[in-house]
């Protein structure tokens, strides 16, 4: 088992909410949505957010380079601590000196359906991310289809994110670069103040 920490209260005790607007978690919710986002971070290194709705928190990656679309790369997603369900839209400025300081925008939203399969079911989420494998279909706006999460560290809380073999792979396309604004705002990271 992993010694580091993937709760919420770990959120917590990062953050000073006098100091930064990001939402503060309170008790945990009753979640039965399933919606994802993708949130562009241009933190100390620029990293896209990967965060899935589950069990009223938002399961949380850090992915640098970010979502690939195209099923013959492999991205690294670095497992971060679970965020509060209203951290899913969030887009601002986290002030200097903060954790995390820098500007976040929403670079996509949607929902996802747990695809992961455990003897011909479909295995419960948080058993599948404890187990170190998980296969999700995506509804986004500019990203869908199939993605397979496989754990390859669990001590660093290293993953690796690849899209699955699917109608919506594409090796020309990469969104990342040619899609770069906000689905909440329209603005590029530069924008968001
Ligand atoms: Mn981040």
């Amino acid at each position: 088992m992993s010694k580091k920490q993937y709760n919420i209260n770990e959120y917590n005790k990062k953050r000073n909410f006098n100091a930064t607007n990001e939402p503060k978690a309170t008790e945990k919710k009753s979640g039965s949505q399933n919606r994802f986002s993708f949130q562009k971070h241009g933190a100390s290194s620029l990293h896209y957010d990967f965060r899935l709705e589950y069990d009223g928190v938002l399961k949380s990656w850090a992915i640098p380079k970010g979502p690939s679309i195209d099923k013959r790369t492999k991205r690294l997603a670095i497992r971060t601590e679970d965020h509060p369900l209203d951290y899913i839209d969030f887009e601002g400025v986290i002030p200097e000196g903060n954790y995390g300081a820098g500007k976040v925008l929403l670079w996509d939203k949607g929902t996802y359906e747990n695809i992961t399969q455990e003897d011909g079911n479909i295995q419960d989420l948080g058993k599948a991310i404890d187990n170190g494998h998980f296969l999700v279909k995506l509804a986004g706006e500019k990203i869908s289809g199939g993605y397979a999460m496989t754990r390859i560290n669990d001590d660093k809380g290293q993953w690796l994110l690849v899209k699955m073999d699917d109608d919506e792979a594409d090796g020309r396309r990469n969104p990342t670069s040619t899609e770069p604004k906000s689905v909440k705002s329209g603005k590029t990271l530069e924008e968001i103040q």
